[in-house]
C-alpha cells in the first residue's frame, strides 16, 4: 500500500516515520526542496518531491500542512489522484475543512491526531508520537464508511486511540481542551510580562519552576498554530473564553471577599474534575 504525505513537518514527518517503519511505501510532498531532500536523506519517506504528481500512485493521502493550505492543496491534488484514493487531513479544526474538502473529494475523511510537541518542521519529526494518544475521525453522513474504516485502521497502526465524532462536536470539544488552554497560557505569559517592576520580573524568571513550566508550555508554543486555531475555530474559542472569563471572575470575587470556604470548595471540585481527563 502506498501512503502519501503532503506537508513534511512535525505531524506529517512523524506519521511518515511510523508508517515507513511498518513497511509502507511512503511518498512525500513538501513546499521546500530542502525539506524533501532532508526527508529522503534521513529515511523519513521513500521518495519526496515538491510536485504533487508523485501522489498519483498513493492509495491514501494525509494532508499535513498548516490549516490554511489544506483546501487549496486538495484542489491542486485532485487532477493527480485515481478515483478510489482516500484523502484525509490532520488539521486541528474540522468543521470548515470537512465542509470545503468533502465537496471537492467525496472520499475524504477528516482527522485530528491529538499529539504534538513545541517544535515544528521536518527536524521535529519523531517516532511513536501518536502512541496512546487520541486520534479523532470526523466523518459526516456522506463520508464513505470504507474510507473511514481504512483511515481508522492506519491510525491504530500508529498506536493511537481512535474516536469518531461529528466535525462540530470535535471543534467544540477541542476548544475546551486545546484552544482555550493556548489562550489561557499565553495570557498568563502576557500578564507576567506586563508587571512594571523589571527587577521583580527578573527575580520571577529565576524562580520559575515546574508549576510555571506546566502552565506556560502551550502559550509559549508555535504562534502560527495559535493564530490558525483562533481564526478557524473562532466561534467555539470565543464561547469557551467567555465561560472561562466568568469562572475567573468568580475566583476573583471569592479572593476579594476573603471567602476562603468558597475558594476551597471550588478548588476541591477542580481537583476532582482533573481526574476525569485522559492525561
Ligand atoms: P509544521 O511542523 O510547520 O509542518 C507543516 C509543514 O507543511 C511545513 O514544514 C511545510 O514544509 C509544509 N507545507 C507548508 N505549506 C505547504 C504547501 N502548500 N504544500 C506542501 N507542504 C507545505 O506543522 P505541524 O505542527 O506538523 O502542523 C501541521 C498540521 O497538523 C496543521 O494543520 C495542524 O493544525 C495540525 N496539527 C498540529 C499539531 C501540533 O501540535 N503541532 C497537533 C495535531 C495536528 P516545508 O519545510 O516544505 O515548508
Amino acid at each position: 500500500m502506498n501512503i502519501g504525505i503532503v506537508g513534511l513537518g512535525l505531524i506529517g514527518g512523524s506519521i511518515a516515520l511510523d508508517l515507513r517503519s511498518r513497511g509502507f511505501n511512503v511518498l512525500g510532498v513538501s513546499s521546500r526542496q530542502q525539506t524533501c531532500d532532508r526527508a529522503q536523506e534521513t529515511g523519513v519517506v521513500n521518495q519526496a518531491s515538491t510536485h504533487l504528481s508523485v501522489m498519483a500512485t498513493a492509495d491514501l493521502v494525509f494532508i499535513c500542512t498548516p490549516l490554511g493550505a489544506i483546501e487549496p492543496i486538495v484542489q491542486k491534488l485532485i487532477p493527480h489522484l485515481s478515483g478510489d484514493t482516500i484523502v484525509t487531513d490532520v488539521g486541528s479544526v474540522k468543521t470548515p475543512i470537512v465542509q470545503a474538502v468533502s465537496d471537492l473529494w467525496p472520499n475524504f475523511v477528516g482527522g485530528h491526531p491529538m499529539a504534538g510537541t513545541a517544535q515544528s518542521g521536518i527536524e521535529a519529526a519523531v517516532r511513536d508520537l501518536f502512541v496512546g494518544r487520541p486520534y479523532v475521525l470526523t466523518p459526516t453522513a456522506q463520508t464513505p464508511e470504507a474510507a473511514v474504516d481504512r483511515v481508522e485502521e492506519i491510525a491504530r497502526l500508529l498506536g493511537a486511540l481512535v474516536y469518531r465524532c461529528g466535525p462540530q462536536e470535535h471543534d467544540r470539544a477541542v476548544a475546551w481542551i486545546s484552544h482555550l488552554p493556548i489562550v489561557a497560557s499565553a495570557t498568563l505569559l502576557a500578564a507576567c510580562a506586563a508587571e512594571g517592576d523589571r527587577d521583580l520580573v527578573d527575580l520571577a524568571q529565576h524562580l520559575a519552576s515546574s508549576g510555571f513550566r506546566d502552565t506556560s508550555r502551550v502559550g509559549g508554543g508555535n504562534p502560527e498554530l495559535g493564530v490558525m486555531v483562533a481564526k478557524y475555530n473562532r466561534e467555539e474559542l470565543l464561547r469557551s473564553l467567555s465561560i472561562y472569563r466568568d469562572s475567573l471572575d468568580e475566583f476573583i470575587s471569592d479572593i476579594e471577599a476573603e471567602n476562603w470556604q468558597a475558594l476551597e470548595q471550588k478548588l476541591k471540585l477542580t481537583q476532582q474534575a482533573r481526574e476525569n481527563y485522559n492525561l
